[in-house]
């Protein structure tokens, strides 16, 4: 008989890679369907009414993914010509294929971060333009909580959306990660994760929020608002293709990551301090300062020469991650300490040359 070494596997590309729990999957198996199209199904209609009444919205629309919520949300508030304020590195300007622009003739003003993550009140106030036909008609900001793994301080993203109300803009959330976002905020705060998320979500005119990463759902999200945006949003949702049928297969994991995974995201939160311990006792990286479930660290001095190898060395030894930027890390449901401990040591032995 033979004796393989055990082989540790650990995926810290993104939370999107969890497999659904068993638990889970019974609870899909077990969901009651319908035709969602006609609002038949029972599932998909328990989950957006209760991601509704939990955010304190009147409605909410489940979408198979956050850059269709994000799309619909940007549509729904704003017509042909109008802009939309956004962060220079915010998924719905950066990362979603310019799709306002392409789908909706709705244009972006990116606005530049401060390293906290947030948007200076002085560039959003400059960057509302006066109604003037020279300029696109500024409608919307847009904020994003967590933004790189970064929780936007509350007094921040109350004095922004309070200045957007002011000025007559409305108000959209991309919280694909807003019970991340709640969850350190709870614990800063020392209140509940559930109030937390509905303060931050009450803020914002809309909410997008996606089940298919830290919550560990497989598929889908939900945008939630008034009555009349949802309606909006829902005609726009049928024009991309989202008009799904018994999806209430997906919605009941939904509803089971809501029910069993909002405060368990504390643990890979957990996991990413112990993490960064590790790692900021190592010479050779610079790790940024970790709030939530996403830690970035930059390679320096000699080791940066390197970079290009580490990326392979660590797949040699089952730990992934990404590089595109910088290095991320990312812990979700399916990561846990010995597979923190282990990259921790892997990276050690890279940094110290070891083949
Ligand atoms: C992942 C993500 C999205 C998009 O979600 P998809 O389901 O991958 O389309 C939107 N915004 C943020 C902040 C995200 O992290």
């Amino acid at each position: 008989m033979t004796h393989k070494t055990q082989t540790i596997k650990v995926d810290l590309r993104s939370d999107t890679v969890t497999q659904p729990t068993p638990a889970m999957r019974a609870a899909m198996l077990a969901a009651p369907l319908g035709d969602d199209v006609f609002g038949d199904d029972p599932s998909v209609n328990a989950l957006q009414d209760k991601l509704a009444a939990l955010l304190g919205f009147e409605a909410a629309l489940f979408v198979p993914t956050g850059t269709q919520s994000n799309l619909c949300a940007i549509l729904a508030h704003c017509q042909r010509g109008d802009e939309y304020i956004v962060g220079q590195y915010a998924h719905c300007y950066r990362w979603e294929g310019g799709g306002a622009a392409v789908f909706g003739s709705v244009q972006p003003q990116p606005l530049n971060h401060q390293p906290d993550g947030t948007l200076l009140l002085a560039d959003i106030e400059a960057a509302i333009k006066p109604d003037d036909e020279h300029f696109a008609r500024t409608r919307l900001l847009a904020l994003e909580n967590t933004w790189g793994g970064k929780l936007l301080p509350f007094d921040y993203v109350q004095q922004a959306t309070e200045l957007a109300r002011s000025r007559g803009l409305s108000r959209h959330l991309d919280g694909a990660r807003l019970f991340n976002a709640a969850v350190a905020q709870a614990a800063a705060h020392g209140t509940d994760a559930l109030l937390e998320a509905r303060r931050i979500a009450q803020c914002f005119d809309s909410v997008s929020v996606c089940l298919s990463k830290g919550l560990g759902a497989p598929v889908g999200s939900v945008l939630c608002g008034r009555q009349d945006f949802i309606a909006r949003a829902h005609r726009i949702r049928k024009m991309a293709g989202g008009g799904m049928r018994q999806s209430g297969l997906l919605a009941a994991a939904g509803t089971y990551a809501l029910d069993h995974h909002v405060a368990r995201l504390a643990d890979d939160h957990a996991l990413i301090r112990r993490l960064a311990e590790g790692l900021s006792k190592l010479a050779g990286l610079v790790v940024e300062p970790a709030q939530t479930n996403i830690l970035f660290v930059d390679l320096v001095g000699e080791a940066k020469a390197r970079a290009a190898e580490l990326i392979p060395y660590l797949a040699a030894r089952g730990i992934l991650i990404t590089g595109l930027y910088r290095l991320r890390f990312v812990a979700h449901l399916d990561v846990d300490a010995a597979g923190i401990d282990h990259t921790v040591a892997a990276m050690r032995d890279f940094l110290m040359g070891r083949p």
